[in-house]
């Protein structure tokens, strides 16, 4: 369920602090400890998954959870008029912590483009 060396699970665990912004049974949302945008939150199932592409049937509950949460979560923290949801998955998604986590990002202004577009 847990992985002990793992720093999102030891979040939870609270061996870790955080700035939380969310907590129930299934998952816990903290603000991103490096924010990158005024609003920079994460969104993580309580139960260690490493990467979404291990995911499997059982866990459309708490992915769907996961969904439904972020723009209530992502209202609550001032993204009010849209916000953008990133979950980087192994390395070509350039994952770094894996225990999967959403990135909910947001602020007054637009983002930056979502990857820069080749020149062409
Ligand atoms: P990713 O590249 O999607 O795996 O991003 C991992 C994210 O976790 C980065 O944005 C980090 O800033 C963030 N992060 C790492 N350690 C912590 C921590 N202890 N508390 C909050 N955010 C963290
Ligand atoms: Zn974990």
């Amino acid at each position: 369920m847990q992985d002990a060396s793992c720093i999102f699970c030891r979040i939870v665990r609270g061996e870790i602090p955080c700035s939380k912004v969310y907590e129930d049974e299934q998952v816990l949302a903290f603000q991103d400890i490096h924010p990158i945008a005024p609003v920079h939150f994460l969104l993580i199932p309580k139960e260690h998954l490493p990467t979404l592409s291990e995911t499997q049937v059982d866990h459309e509950a708490v992915l769907g959870r996961m969904m439904v949460l972020a723009p209530r979560l992502a209202r609550e923290q001032g993204a009010d008029d849209g916000f953008r949801l990133i979950v980087n998955t192994g390395r070509v998604g350039r994952q770094e912590v894996f225990h999967v986590h959403m990135h909910i990002l947001g602020g007054k202004e637009p983002l930056g483009s979502m990857l820069p577009r080749p020149k062409t």
